[in-house]
C-alpha cells in the first residue's frame, strides 16, 4: 500500500497550553478525499489549524510525506504543499477576483505560470472567470467561498484542507460546492475537509472520521459512516 501523504499521530493540541484535542490520529492517502465531521466545538478547526502550523502540538506529531512538520511554521508548511482554506471566506474584499487569485500564487514568480494556473482554475470555477474584474466583496456568499478555495489552489498544493466550506450557504449552493470539491479531487489534488454538514460531506468523501469533544470516536469509509447507527442518530437526525 502507498504511504500516507498526511499522518497525524496521537495529537494533543489546544490553546494556552490547555488541550482541546486529545490523542487524535488520522491519515490521508495520496489522491483521497477525506472528511472530518462533527458538531460545533468538537475540535475540527483546531485540528486543521495544527496541521497547517497555526497551532502547535502539545504532544504527538504530524507527518507530511514522511517529514515531521509538527514544529514547522505555517509558511513552511504551505511551501511544502499544504494549503489551508479557513472558515469565513478570508479573501481580500477590496481587491478584484483576479488579483485575489494571483496573490494565492505568491510562491510563484513566473507571470506565464500564474496565468496558466488561472486559466486551469477558471475551468473548475467558471463563475470566477465571468467576474474576474469584479471587486471581491461584491460577490455573493457562495462565490466568495469559491474564490477562497480557488485562491487556495493557486499555490498548486498537494493537500488542500477546507474548513466548513458550506457554512452560511443556501442548500443549492452547498450542492454546487460539494460538486466543485469533487471536481478538484478528481484533478488529482488530495483533499481533507471538515464539515458540520455530515451527510453532504460523507456523500462526496472516500473516508471519514467523526470527532467528538476532541477525540475521534468513529472512522471508516464514507459509506460505513453513512450507514452507521450512531452517525445516523447523532448527526443525520434519523
Ligand atoms: P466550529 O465548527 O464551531 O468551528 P470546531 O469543531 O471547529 O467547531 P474548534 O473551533 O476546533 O471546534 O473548537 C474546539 C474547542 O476549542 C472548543 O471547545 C472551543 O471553545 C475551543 N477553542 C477554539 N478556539 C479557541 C481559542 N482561540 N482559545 C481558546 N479556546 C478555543
Amino acid at each position: 500500500m502507498a504511504d500516507a501523504i498526511l499522518r497525524v499521530n496521537d495529537l494533543y493540541t489546544g490553546y494556552d497550553g490547555i488541550p482541546v484535542i486529545f490523542g487524535v490520529s488520522l491519515e490521508v492517502m495520496p489522491g483521497e478525499l477525506v472528511a472530518i465531521v462533527g458538531a460545533n466545538g468538537a475540535g475540527k478547526t483546531t485540528t486543521m489549524r495544527t496541521i497547517s502550523g497555526l497551532n502547535h502540538p502539545l504532544k504527538g506529531n504530524i507527518l507530511f510525506e514522511g517529514t515531521d512538520i509538527s514544529k514547522f511554521a505555517a509558511h513552511e508548511i504551505l511551501k511544502l504543499g499544504i494549503s489551508y482554506v479557513p472558515e469565513g471566506r478570508r479573501i481580500f474584499s477590496k481587491l478584484s477576483v483576479e488579483k485575489n487569485l494571483s496573490l494565492g500564487a505568491y510562491t510563484e514568480h513566473s507571470k506565464t505560470e500564474i496565468r496558466r494556473r488561472l486559466e486551469e482554475l477558471l475551468e473548475i470555477f467558471p463563475v470566477l472567470g465571468d467576474r474576474s474584474k469584479q471587486i471581491a466583496e461584491t460577490l455573493s456568499g457562495g462565490e466568495q467561498q469559491m474564490l477562497a478555495i480557488a485562491r487556495g489552489l493557486m499555490s498548486r498544493p498537494k493537500l488542500l484542507m477546507l474548513d466548513e466550506m458550506s457554512l452560511g450557504l443556501m442548500p443549492s449552493m452547498v450542492e454546487k460546492m460539494m460538486d466543485t470539491i469533487t471536481a478538484i479531487n478528481r484533478t488529482g489534488t488530495t483533499v481533507l475537509l471538515v464539515e458540520q454538514m455530515v451527510q453532504e460531506a460523507l456523500e462526496i468523501a472516500h473516508r471519514g472520521y467523526v470527532i467528538q469533544s476532541g477525540k475521534i470516536v468513529q472512522a471508516g469509509t464514507a459509506r460505513e459512516l453513512l450507514d452507521s447507527e450512531e452517525v445516523r442518530k447523532a448527526y443525520l437526525g434519523m
